[in-house]
């Protein structure tokens, strides 16, 4: 089933995007991670794409892995930059011969210390727009999702533009849109009026990523650069004493986050973990959900504290 009609079921779909670890003790605590979210019964997850050959590998194996152990429908991240279209051909072969059957076509960006020139092989693809377009071409049994940013891609020259690219990759093909995580929903609200006044009509899906630490806000402001950390968040986070605390300020905003989506008629909810399973279980907890009730508690001391490279 494709992902926009699994989003059509009367229930709110939720998802989870894990990345591939770069060491074998990181692949352990991941499929633990998986085993305590399987019960709330995602609809899907997805797999994030690096630039790097071993990365690439890695991405490869977790996907295939993920959806042959758990049965949960896997969406892998795609990345065109730095690549060339044989190699976009040979891993969209790979994931079709592996039963694969969704991805999320991206641009991504152009790593540290790749060259301008080498970021862009002349028989590559320049945008996203051309990956979904050579996806639906040449391999239409895929579904294919696009990103965007309620809050504007920092590379867009201006917000116009920015809605116009957007609506290229669904005149390509694009059957969903999952955004980047952001902190206000106004914003997420403001942009699903934009797609609707661009005659967006597929899915768009919410991205949710709470702060668990200093840090790690820290982190999710250098990442999601353009996502603004609304003034009274910040201020609750800084007036929290301990990291335990600054975990329950950040759990609190993502539920309430959450709640209001569900309310305002979302299809689904997708969750950044980044490989671990206690943020995403406790804003579940906290709303209260009656299938999110019997989940048993997984925490773990260190959890929230650390972010695997
Ligand atoms: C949900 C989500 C998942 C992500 N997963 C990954 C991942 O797994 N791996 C990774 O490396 N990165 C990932 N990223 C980051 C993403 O690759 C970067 O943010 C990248 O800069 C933008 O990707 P895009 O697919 O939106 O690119 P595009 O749609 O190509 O847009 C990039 C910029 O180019 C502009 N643009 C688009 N089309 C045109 C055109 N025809 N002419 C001129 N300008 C144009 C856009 O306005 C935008 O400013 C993810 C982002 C999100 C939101």
């Amino acid at each position: 089933m494709q992902i926009p009609h699994i989003l059509r079921d009367d229930h709110v779909s939720i998802s989870f995007e894990f990345f591939p670890p770069k060491v074998e003790r990181g692949w352990n605590r991941l499929f633990e991670t998986i085993s305590e979210l399987v019960p709330l019964h995602p609809s899907y997850v997805s797999v994030t794409y690096g630039a790097g050959g071993s990365t690439r590998e890695n991405t490869h194996d977790l996907v295939v892995r993920v959806q042959r152990e758990t049965g949960i429908p896997v969406v892998a991240h795609l990345t065109c930059v730095s690549a060339t279209e044989a190699e976009i051909r040979e891993t969209l072969d790979r994931y079709t011969r592996n039963g694969i059957r969704h991805i999320l076509a991206l641009r991504g960006d152009i790593p540290d210390g790749t060259l301008e020139e080498d970021a862009w092989p002349a028989d590559g693809f320049r945008h996203a727009v051309d990956l979904v377009a050579f996806i639906k071409q040449h391999y239409p049994h895929m579904g294919v999702g696009v990103a965007a940013f309620p809050e504007g891609h920092p590379q867009s020259p201006n917000c116009l533009r920015e809605m116009d690219h957007l609506r290229a990759k669904i005149d390509a093909g694009a059957d969903w849109v999952v955004t980047q995580l952001f902190f206000d929903n106004r914003h997420f609200y403001d942009f699903c009026e934009k797609c609707a006044f661009y005659n967006i009509n597929v899915p768009v899906i919410p991205g949710i990523m709470p702060i668990t630490s200093r840090l790690n806000m820290h982190r999710m402001a250098d990442l999601a650069g353009g996502t603004r950390i609304p003034a009274s968040l910040l201020k609750a986070v800084w007036r929290a004493e301990t990291n335990d605390f600054v975990r329950n300020v950040g759990i609190h905003w993502a539920a309430e986050q959450v709640r209001d989506l569900i309310d305002n008629g979302v299809a689904g909810i997708h969750f950044y973990t980044l490989n671990h399973s206690r943020a995403s279980l406790d804003i579940c907890r906290t709303m209260g959900l009656k299938s999110f009730l019997n989940v048993p508690s997984v925490v773990t001391a260190e959890e929230g504290l650390t972010v695997e490279a």
